[in-house]
């Protein structure tokens, strides 16, 4: 998992785009980075290592930009290194973009690029959606867009600027996480909405495939088809603080704590006299799935652990033999699986 921040407004993008790519230092990260749209030209700093490393060096170096794109890596595609660090631009430096995600079919991709005269800076997937992009721009970038989308395969939060656009940021999204938000003065874009609340609690989740431009006064939405739609905005009703770490120094720390509320509202309505704990649905369990002769939990990290302990629980309470499997192995692998198999995607 990585963090994405956007940004288009009356005011300078760069507080925001460090501070919300800060609220998301708890998904994780190897490098950080941001481009800025000053004056009609792209500058972008990014890093290996610590966001800190870039806000020093931006201290040092810190330009100016109502437009920005941020973005904390995860590296699935080539180590973490300052050059395979986000963003990514195209040759001439006028189209900068962050991904989160993966593009399965990079490869290809790579290659017809290379075949055009496009040439490559790191070693991520990521960057060959920016050549890409300037491959199919011709003055309309949600065209471009609609075309890279139909090219490109996985899952993908993208955020890009151009000076071909100076004022706008583009954005789209399939499988990955992306929430945008709207303030009086500025339009927001993030991985997760903890990274907006300082800023604005008037939030518009996006669909996948969906595209959005992010202007100072507004925020327009269009289908894949680039016909504009509507969209509602939701209001969250709390703070950022309450969405953050509630006063522990870790997110490990504060989860342990709330274990024991986490339980009980799980169980609420299903205590019996507060000494027993009923869970009617699983009286039914042995004949709902009479159907299936095998089970599959597929799952990662944590969750993996949780199903092997899952797997255990099913088996017995259904006779049904039930594996626990990686989903990294799953999605590659070739399991065995027909119409009697329950696969359960934790
Ligand atoms: N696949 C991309 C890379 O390796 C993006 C990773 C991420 O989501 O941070 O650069």
């Amino acid at each position: 998992m990585c963090g994405i921040t956007a940004f288009s407004g009356k005011e300078d993008a760069l507080p925001f785009l460090l501070q919300g790519l800060s609220k998301l230092e708890y998904r994780g990260y190897d490098s950080a980075g941001v481009t800025l749209v000053d004056n009609n030209s792209l500058f972008t700093l990014k890093t290996k290592g610590r966001l800190q490393n870039l806000i020093d060096q931006l201290d040092h170096d810190a330009p100016t930009g109502l437009v920005g794109i941020g973005h904390t890596r995860w590296a699935t595609h080539g180590i973490p290194s300052n050059l395979n660090s986000h963003p990514h631009t195209n040759n001439n430096n006028t189209i900068s973009l962050v991904h989160n995600g993966i593009i399965e079919n990079y490869r290809d991709l790579k290659e017809k690029l290379l075949a055009q005269g496009y040439t490559f800076k790191s070693e991520t997937d990521s960057e060959v959606v920016v050549h890409l992009l300037d491959f199919y721009y011709h003055g309309n970038m949600i065209e471009a867009l609609k075309k890279v989308i139909n090219q490109i395969q996985g899952s993908y939060a993208l955020c890009i600027v151009s000076t071909l656009e100076p004022d706008t940021v583009y954005v789209t999204k399939k499988d990955s996480p992306l929430v945008l938000g709207k303030s009086e003065h500025a339009s927001f874009g993030a991985s997760d909405i903890p990274a907006l609340l300082d800023y604005t609690k008037d939030v518009y989740f996006i669909e996948d495939y969906e595209i959005a431009r992010l202007c100072k006064d507004k925020i327009t939405f269009y289908n894949i088809d680039g016909n504009e739609i509507y969209k509602k905005i939701t209001h969250i009703p709390y703070d950022s603080e309450a969405a953050q770490k509630d006063g522990y120094d870790t997110f490990m720390l504060k989860e342990i704590h709330e274990q024991p509320h986490a339980i009980s509202e799980t169980l609420r309505g299903r205590i019996e006299n507060k000494e027993r704990i009923i869970l009617p649905e699983l009286d039914v369990l042995k004949s709902r799935f009479k159907t299936f002769n095998k089970a599959y939990f597929i799952a990662c990290g944590t969750a993996y652990h949780a199903c092997l302990s899952g797997a255990n629980i099913l088996e017995r309470l259904t006779g049904i033999p039930t594996s626990t499997q990686a989903a990294s192995e799953f999605r590659y692998g070739d399991p065995i699986i027909d119409e009697k198999t329950l696969c359960i995607f934790v």
